[in-house]
């Protein structure tokens, strides 16, 4: 997928309202190498590195930026829903003992850490700000506190970062964008990110809990929950 934004004087703009070739005044998003606007009359209008070496970054840092001033302009971000379950590992005799009381009831075996729907009010967005080892995409701030937006163009979330992630439990939501192909649709992004899940495919917006800083807490009350009603059966002594 070809990069149509490059900043102009720090602002993002898209290729279709700049002048065309290195008259467009354009830096990479990402490196800020000077950027050459192409206009043609058949392609898809795009922008290239002028000193020809692509850094490969320029598309996923504009995303980045194109979610900071939507999410910033709306001061809402929709998140995905959150239920925590039980870690059935602990509960290895359920299965059997308990068979026919299947399936159990939703509120036994689930807490709810983010209802579905729900509009989180935002407080303050910032982009590629570095915390501790590791660079999440867009931080969001409300209410003092802080959630991380990892917004998926070509490069996930790697090894490293889900590591500090878990280590320092904090609250992370991933968009998946990857699916976009040749454009970047401002629009679907804003509708995705700020209005409703529909729509919001597998690679075309589809939010998902990286993870909760209140993740485990709820597994464990949850697991603790479902022994309560559902205690291990042990056969008497004779
Ligand atoms: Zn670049």
């Amino acid at each position: 997928m070809k990069n149509p934004y490059g900043l102009q004087d720090g602002k993002l703009v898209s290729v279709d309202t700049v002048e065309s070739g290195l008259a467009c005044g354009c830096v990479c998003p990402a490196c800020n190498e000077p950027l050459e606007a192409h206009k043609g009359k058949l392609k898809i209008h795009y922008f290239k590195h002028y000193n020809g070496s692509d850094c490969g970054y320029g598309l996923e840092t504009a995303t980045h930026l194109l979610a900071k001033s939507i999410i910033e302009n709306e001061k809402i971000l929709l998140l995905p829903s959150l239920q925590a379950p039980p870690d059935w590992k602990q509960l290895p005799y359920l299965e059997a003992q308990y068979l026919n009381e299947r399936p159990f009831p939703h509120h036994i075996m689930f807490k709810e850490l983010v209802p579905p729907w729900y509009k989180l009010k935002v407080d303050e967005v910032l982009v590629e700000k570095r915390v501790g080892s590791i660079i999440p995409d867009v931080i969001v701030v409300a209410k003092g506190k802080q959630l991380f937006v990892e917004i998926k163009v070509t490069h996930g979330i790697d090894d490293k970062k889900l590591k500090y992630i878990k280590e320092n439990r904090i609250s992370v939501v991933e968009y998946d964008f990857s699916k976009m192909r040749n454009t970047i649709d401002v629009k679907h992004i804003k509708y995705v990110l700020t209005e409703s899940y529909k729509g919001a495919t597998k690679g075309k917006g589809l939010g998902r809990w990286i993870n909760h800083r209140g993740l485990q807490k709820a597994i464990t009350e949850v697991t603790q929950n479902m022994r309560i009603h559902y205690p291990e059966k042990v056969p008497e002594q004779t």
